[in-house]
């Protein structure tokens, strides 16, 4: 056993690392030169769902936060600060909101707003509310279960009243959105008449939305896209090893094809010595169809009567097509008998939905493709669901969590200690009030056990104090306000939840696919209740 696995045996984390490194002994061919084996917790593919690559034909991929990882630190506060612009410039805010500045680190995915009270939510796998924030400032345990601890109406914490923060993309404007509501509470006088919270998330959803579509964002990132991208020399490896495996590979954004050349054209690029690059269509070589303003998740409706037509490359202008066969122009002299390609075969579309996707890569059942994305309900929920995709979410904050899951072991094993002795005392506690109330003892004994009580409700109080401090310690640890992504206490975070329900593997990087086999097959590590958690066979 190598020193690796010989640390992380014990801890939970040791299944998926056996179910899904095992590596077989077959000659490999995959890009990495670790070969599969040995491979850093943080960039593992994690499966929650078996899934044999050898059955895959072809593999799909989103852009945006999938193969291109864009930098928080600087694109998401491009999209802050142009977000502030149009609210103030636009939609009649003080001018006192431009000299307001972007903590990229506060918000994290998974987080619900509940726009009507202005609150900020964190809610674990059964949809309880464990952590909630109004503006900045935390709500107290009785304000926070008297707003939604009422079991009896369970809320289903959805659209229209909730937004959702599930992309990486929704992290400007809920951090927006809360400094909107301490303002508001401490300047009522400064916001728009009539502005109430939903009305200020509004205006800042619609002024983001802007910000995307009005060129705010891609023109810069056009400009200097190493500044805003982070740079992955292993994307191009993980394409080639999966076209030289046999895979058909395609790309389906929602990004239209000018800005989709640019990304790419980075990501794909030859470095050379001088970093001079120009624009040119190299990459599409390391794609069989790419697919651009996508429209997801409509896209993936069977039933989407959208068309499909062709870009043409240098112009980016539109060509009609009949599900995908180019359409002459009345009056063109020659018809093509077959479709026309780039050289090397790819072609590019705009629109369009699954049903000519298929078409175009000879597809037979859908669950012989793989898609990668970063987005539950964009690109994943709808795609294996309505579909029948298998699915690969990518989740760049998980390296940071499983590393640091793994640094805090001791600390984790120590608060798990704590947990029991605290339940341990409290069932003494309760057993010993039982006999004072129930059993016929004469008075030494009654004193002996009142005594006895005493003593261990003040270790109780002592243990409940040093657990939650250990707690608080923990969570402060992952993320100082929200804590772990995965988790809300003991228990799976919604957004956890819904990662194991609709990813069947998930994992850091789209590119940690080069780490493992093109013919991998991903096994889930074995599911275990409670009941069986104590006797568990190491
Ligand atoms: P994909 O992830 O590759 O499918 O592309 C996502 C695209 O959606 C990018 O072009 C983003 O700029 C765009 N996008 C993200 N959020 C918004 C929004 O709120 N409004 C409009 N476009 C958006
Ligand atoms: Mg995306």
């Amino acid at each position: 056993m190598d020193e690796h696995r010989e640390t992380i045996f014990g801890d939970n984390l040791w299944l998926h690392h056996v179910a899904c490194s095992d590596g077989d002994k077959k000659p490999c061919i995959w890009s990495s030169p670790e070969g599969g084996n040995n491979i850093n917790i943080g960039k593992q593919i994690f499966c929650n769902r078996s899934l044999n690559m050898k059955n895959i034909v072809a593999v799909g991929f989103d852009m945006d936060y999938t193969l291109a990882q864009y930098k928080p630190e600087t694109f998401e506060s491009l999209a802050y600060d142009g977000t502030i612009r149009k609210l103030v410039y636009d939609l009649g805010y003080p001018q006192e909101l431009l000299e307001w500045t972007f903590d990229w680190k506060y918000m994290v995915r998974g987080l619900v707003l509940d726009k009507k009270r202005g609150n900020i939510l964190k809610m674990d796998r059964h949809k309880y509310v464990k952590v909630a924030y109004h503006g900045f400032r935390e709500l107290s345990k009785e304000d926070k279960v008297g707003t939604y601890g009422n079991t009896l109406i369970r809320d289903s914490f959805d659209e229209p009243d909730y937004a959702l923060i599930d992309t990486l993309f929704s992290l400007a404007e809920a951090y927006l959105f809360a400094q909107l509501v301490d303002f508001k509470d401490n300047n009522p006088g400064k916001v728009p008449e009539g502005a109430d919270y939903a009305h200020m998330y509004k205006d800042v959803r619609a002024a983001v939305d802007l910000c995307h579509r009005d060129g705010t964002l891609k023109k810069m990132v056009a400009k200097d896209p190493k500044k805003y991208i982070n740079d992955d020399t292993a994307i191009v490896p993980m394409l080639k090893m999966l076209r030289d495996s046999g895979r058909s590979t395609f790309l389906v954004t929602n990004s239209l094809w000018d800005y989709t050349n640019i990304v790419m054209n980075f990501l794909c690029r030859t470095r050379t010595i001088d970093g001079n690059n120009t624009c040119n269509f190299d990459w599409l070589q390391y794609f069989d169809v790419v697919i651009t303003g996508s429209a997801k998740p409509g896209f993936f409706h069977d039933d989407s009567r959208a068309n499909l037509f062709e870009v043409d490359l240098e112009s980016g202008m539109l060509q009609n097509t009949d599900d995908g066969t180019p359409m002459p122009q009345v009056g063109e002299i020659s018809l093509r008998l077959l479709p026309e390609g780039q050289p090397n075969g790819c072609r590019v579309f705009q629109g369009g939905n699954v049903g000519h996707l298929h078409k175009l890569l000879s597809i037979e059942s859908s669950s012989q493709v793989l898609y990668v994305g970063d987005h539950i309900y964009g690109d994943i929920l709808r795609s294996k669901k309505v579909l029948g995709w298998r699915t690969m979410l990518v989740v760049p904050e998980l390296e940071r969590e499983v590393e640091l899951l793994w640094e805090l072991k001791d600390m984790r094993k120590q608060l798990r200690l704590l947990r029991n002795e605290r339940d341990h005392i409290e069932d003494r506690i309760h057993h010993l009030k039982w006999s004072l109330k129930f059993e016929d003892l004469n008075e030494d004994n009654k004193q002996q056990i009142s005594a006895t009580l005493g003593e261990l409700e003040d270790q109780r109080d002592e243990k409940r104090l040093s657990h939650q401090q250990a707690q608080r310690e923990c969570h402060q640890m992952f993320h100082k306000v929200w804590g772990q992504l995965m988790k809300t206490g003991y228990q799976n975070s919604r957004f956890a939840h819904q990662v194991e329900r609709f990813a069947c593997l998930y994992t850091s990087q789209v590119s940690n696919l080069s780490l493992y086999s093109p013919d991998k097959y991903y096994r889930p590590s074995e599911d275990f209740m409670p009941h069986e958690f104590h006797i568990l066979p190491l």
